[in-house]
């Protein structure tokens, strides 16, 4: 695979500081395919003063300038999406069909979002005697994970940009190529230098520094909770604007009268996508007591449809999880589920194939909602169905975790299905297989984060105000 020697600071690939590498490796079968630069606190640091020096030109541009360009970038993304889907399986082990549709086209269609979104925005608004600006936060380190690698940039990138700010990306050490293809994307776009800046690296030294730069004036984190902590504290401490995006354990509510074929299928099509690493995955599926034994036959019959192997083949519905580490910790979680009594009825712990970080795709019954596999964040292919007896029930144990970024309720009508999800206290639902909607705010209730991505809520988390009184 094609990878930079450097860092994309200032408009320019740039030698990194330090002599330190992070290799790239394709999880369907362990092979190094690539090596990219470790950057150190000295590379955030420049990345950081190219941004700071780019500041006032781009915050002066005009909006619908700006968006023009954020259009030119979505074009560019257009014109590459063959390649970077390609680039997308090889380094976090997607299908083809997946990286090209979902994590290529989702970010086109965000792009093309704040193409239109950022011309069109009030930057400005009359409130009795004031007019009240909205201004751009400045600097934005922005860091981000690995399991939708260009989709979290853009959604990170687009609104910022349309904001008039400037940023700096540290992307997640799995999957640096994406990001440097998305650098190659903004530079042939036109975009200023020193606009958009990025710093590979590890999260500890990297993504630590770039936190703690004192020219960041916000920063955007997609990840753990345990790493989003770290950086809430950081960025507290320095009295500087951070926007969260964490974890999930959402729940796929299927209430009596709902179309429980199209449910159970949509509902593990959901979990199974992506290999599970979705964050808004519906893990969690509840049933009412009278349907769960014909819901648990008919997911074990739907999980059996995912042959996992190698994601470039057209027959291959399910690729690795992205690492040895993530692999060993959701084989763990499935071998919890059945010490902690949960009923095992599609797959398990052992792995289908001798090389590649495969996971057998999962399924749970008779989970209980205090069991570690329906409380904690896996990211694999696993299910978790647990029954209910009534609505209060139901919503009990969907609002009963630490968490809430995504949700789902089936049924018979889309009346019944919104009063129970005006219920639940997570940041969407989608009501009977309602379609995700780049403009719609996403962002968690509870640990699941602070702040809100895509649409003109993302562009909100971008601005200050300040008010002028005549
Ligand atoms: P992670 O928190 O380990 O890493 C995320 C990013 O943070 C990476 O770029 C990493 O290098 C960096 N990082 C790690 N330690 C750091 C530190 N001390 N200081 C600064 N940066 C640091 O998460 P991950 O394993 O890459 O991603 C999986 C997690 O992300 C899951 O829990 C998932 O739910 C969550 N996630 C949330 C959303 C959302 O929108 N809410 C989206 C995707 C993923």
């Amino acid at each position: 695979m094609k990878a930079h020697d450097g860092m994309y600071i200032g408009g320019e690939w740039r030698p990194a500081a330090g002599t330190d590498r992070i290799e790239v490796v394709n999880p369907a079968d362990e092979q190094v395919i690539a090596t990219v630069p470790a950057g150190s606190a000295e590379d955030v640091d420049a990345a950081v003063h190219a941004a700071r020096a780019a500041l006032p030109g781009w915050a002066a541009t005009a909006p619908a300038e700006r968006a023009a360009l954020i259009g030119a970038l979505r074009d560019v993304l257009v014109a590459r999406k063959g390649e970077i889907a390609e680039t997308i399986t090889a380094e976090l082990g997607a299908t083809s069909g997946f990286s090209e549709n979902v994590h290529v086209g989702a970010p086109i269609a965000v792009a093309s979002s704040y193409a239109e979104l950022g011309a069109e925005y009030a930057f400005e608004e009359r409130i009795g005697n004031s007019t009240v600006l909205l201004e751009p936060v400045g600097v934005v380190g922005a860091i981000t994970p690995w399991n939708y690698p260009l989709h979290q940039v853009v959604a990170k990138v687009a609104p910022a940009l349309a904001a008039g700010c400037t940023l700096v990306l540290k992307p997640a050490e799995d999957t640096p190529l994406t990001a440097q293809l998305f650098a190659e994307a903004v530079h042939e776009a036109g975009v200023p230098a020193g606009v958009f800046n990025l710093v590979t690296g590890t999260g500890p030294v990297a993504g630590q520094a770039l936190a703690e730069h004192e020219g960041v004036d916000l920063v955007s984190f997609t990840g753990s909770t345990a790493v989003g902590r770290k950086i809430g504290a950081i960025a507290g401490a320095a009295v500087k604007r951070v926007a969260l995006e964490l974890g999930g354990k959402s729940a796929n509510v299927i209430l009596p009268g709902a179309d429980l074929p199209k449910a159970v299928a949509s509902g593990v099509a959901d979990v199974m996508s992506n290999s599970g690493q979705s964050c808004n995955a519906l893990t969690r599926m509840l049933v009412q007591r009278d349907q769960y034994e014909e819901a648990v036959s008919l997911a074990a019959a739907a999980v059996a449809k995912y042959p996992t192997g190698d994601p470039r083949d057209p027959g291959t519905r399910l690729g690795p999880v992205i690492n040895a580490k993530q692999r060993a910790r959701v084989r763990a979680y499935i071998d919890k589920g059945v010490e902690e009594g949960a009923r095992l009825v599609a797959g398990g712990s052992e792995a289908p194939h001798e090389h590649g970080y495969f996971v057998t795709p999962t399924v749970f019954a008779d989970v209980t909602p205090e069991m570690t596999i329906a409380q904690e964040e896996i990211f694999g292919p696993v299910l978790a169905i647990l029954p209910y007896e009534d609505e209060e029930d139901a919503l009990r144990i969907a609002n009963g975790t630490v968490y809430g970024l995504g949700g789902a309720v089936w049924a018979a009508d889309a009346e019944t299905a919104v009063a129970f999800a005006r219920r639940m206290d997570t940041g969407q639902v989608d009501i009977n297989g309602g379609r995700f909607n780049v403009r719609a705010p996403f962002g968690g209730y509870k640990q699941s984060g602070v702040g809100r991505e895509l649409g003109p809520h993302g562009l909100g988390e971008y601005l200050q105000t300040k008010s002028l009184q005549f």
